[in-house]
């Protein structure tokens, strides 16, 4: 389920750009990265931060599923997923 509206998509490609916007993914995804080795390597208190970055990851997600046109096959993909876990977990 997308959490950004097409609208905000389209005009976020058109301003920036798809590459610009593939590389925020992994900017984002860095963010979140590094406040979560700030709470588990220094026990830093950052949940607002861990919040903030998950928040911007989801939204940078939208973003990378919309460009590559991957919504269905992903959403499609994610109880498969879920059945291998559920299956090692069982094991
Ligand atoms: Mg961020």
């Amino acid at each position: 389920m997308r959490k950004v509206s097409q609208d905000i998509l389209d005009k976020a490609i058109s301003k920036w750009g798809k590459h610009a916007q593939l590389l925020m993914v992994l900017e984002e995804m860095s963010e979140l990265q590094k406040e979560i080795l700030k709470n588990i390597n220094r026990g830093k208190d950052n949940i607002d931060d861990i919040i903030d970055e998950t928040a911007d990851v989801e939204i940078m997600l939208d973003q990378m599923k919309y460009i590559y046109g991957i919504d269905e096959a992903v959403a499609k993909r994610i109880p498969l997923k879920l059945e291998k876990v559920k299956a090692r977990l069982e094991d």
